[in-house]
């Protein structure tokens, strides 16, 4: 089994798919390795084992709406697609959405999958409740009430347990224009950026770093958001865009700044087509938003060896959290992300290099994107990562959702089934 990406081989030895949560549990309880894999579109190993790889794909796809409290209750294997879908037809909504809805919540809430927005929390902020099998095979349920335990679990990189289902606060449905505009100057966009970045409910910059201008700017405005004609010297598109230079605009989510609904504009892509270019690498590093500035031009100096990897890069935000593991966890956040062109040997070449420019205003690295795993202070860049340690030792003793990258993560195990 590959990733979405085909450039990882999975590890496994089985796949298994159980159809009840009580066949899960036993096949958990019995494995001496097992992780959960959600839609794969991963590109590290944050998801691999070399024992069994649990896929949820044929549990009960429940997604529920629960009214009085404001919550929708969803499955471990639905993807943002269905869930989206679902709560639209009763006028319900989720507060944002990553570039594509085709990837499942768990996976993406396990990673701190993210959109964009100075206010936005990412994909884990809506969560609630969370529903895990332990490696006992016991099933388990968290809610805020629980504090520290559900602080570090929602953001868990799947150490902790197998996210059974989740209860995220759903927002009444609501409409977003979105537009593109071309060609704004570097100069002003580092000169005034929280500015800029706070132009509309959600802002993305889409730039190879190279050259004087950034390509494009996306705005996914709320229908209180004035429109934006002009913003720091760039133009509105006349025609609809894809991010990607050369890419039909048919694969994206409607612009033009025509109003409607929330889950045709939030994601960059269209459910029903290859999302971004298909056949890609991408990295992440999420910093504080004042070191904005500072850490663009910084890589703006490498853009000689960044631009002839790249596809495209994308500059997003967001707001603070309080998830141990969350990239955003407490800083609100500017995201540079990478699409690399798909050439792994020269993308972890360059990797190093980039990381050392951005060490200096702490960058986190996206979990479930291409980074150098012995590369980064992983206790500096997450004050509750020691906590963290804790719960998994004493929640998975025997180190049975652990993988390599994991442990270069968190430390070897203190007792190994291994
Ligand atoms: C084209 C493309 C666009 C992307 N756009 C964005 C974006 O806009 N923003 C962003 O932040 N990221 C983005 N990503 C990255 C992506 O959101 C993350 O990699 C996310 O983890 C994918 O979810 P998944 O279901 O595919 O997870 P998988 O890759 O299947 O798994 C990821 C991790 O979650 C764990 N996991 C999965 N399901 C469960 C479960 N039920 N219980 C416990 N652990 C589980 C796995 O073990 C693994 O550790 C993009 C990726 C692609 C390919």
């Amino acid at each position: 089994m590959k990733n979405w990406a085909g450039n990882l081989d999975y590890s496994s030895t089985d796949v298994e798919r159980p159809e009840s949560v009580a066949e899960l549990a036993e096949l958990v309880a019995g494995a001496t390795r097992v992780k959960a894999l959600g839609s794969r579109h991963s590109f590290n190993q944050v998801g691999d084992t070399d024992g069994v790889h649990v896929l949820l794909d044929a549990l009960p796809q429940r997604i529920e709406l629960i009214p009085d409290r404001q919550t929708v209750h969803v499955s471990g294997g639905v993807s943002y697609g269905a869930l989206c879908r679902t709560l639209e037809e009763s006028g319900a909504a989720i507060h944002n959405l990553a570039s594509l809805p085709h990837i499942s919540v768990a996976g993406a809430v396990q990673t701190g999958t993210h959109g964009s927005g100075v206010n936005n929390l990412s994909l884990a902020g809506a969560v609630v409740g969370i529903d895990m099998v332990r490696p006992s095979g016991e099933q388990v349920s968290l809610s805020r009430a629980d504090g520290d335990e559900f602080l570090g679990s929602v953001v868990g990189l799947g150490a902790l347990g197998i996210v059974t289902g989740l209860e995220l606060a759903v927002t009444p449905s609501f409409a977003v224009r979105q537009r593109v505009l071309e060609n704004l100057p570097w100069e002003r966009a580092l000169a005034d950026f929280t500015q800029l970045v706070s132009s509309a409910y959600s802002v993305s910059l889409f730039t190879d770093f190279a050259g004087e201008s950034i390509n494009q700017v996306w705005l996914k405005a709320l229908d209180s958001e004035p429109a934006v004609n002009d913003l720091f010297g760039a133009t509105p598109a006349v025609h609809p865009r894809h991010p990607l230079p050369g890419m039909s605009a048919e694969n994206c989510t409607i612009q033009m700044d025509k109003p409607g609904r929330w889950l045709d504009r939030l994601p960059h892509f269209r459910h029903e087509f290859t999302p971004s270019k298909g056949e890609e690498l991408q990295s992440e590093f999420i910093l504080p938003l004042e070191h904005a500035p500072a850490a663009l031009e910084a890589v703006r100096s490498l853009a000689d060896r960044l631009a002839p990897l790249l596809f495209v890069s994308e500059i997003r935000t967001g707001a603070a959290d309080e998830f141990w593991l969350s990239p955003f966890y407490r800083q609100q956040s500017v995201a540079v992300h990478f699409t690399w062109k798909p050439l792994q040997p020269e993308v972890e070449a360059v990797l190093p290099q980039l990381e050392d420019l951005l060490r200096p205003f702490g960058a986190r690295p996206h979990w479930g994107k291409l980074f150098t795993p012995g590369g980064h202070d992983w206790e500096t860049l997450y004050p509750r990562l020691a906590d963290f340690r804790l719960l998994a030792a004493a929640h998975d003793p025997e180190a049975k959702f652990r993988n390599g990258l994991l442990d270069s993560i968190l430390g070897a195990p203190a007792v190994s089934a291994r």
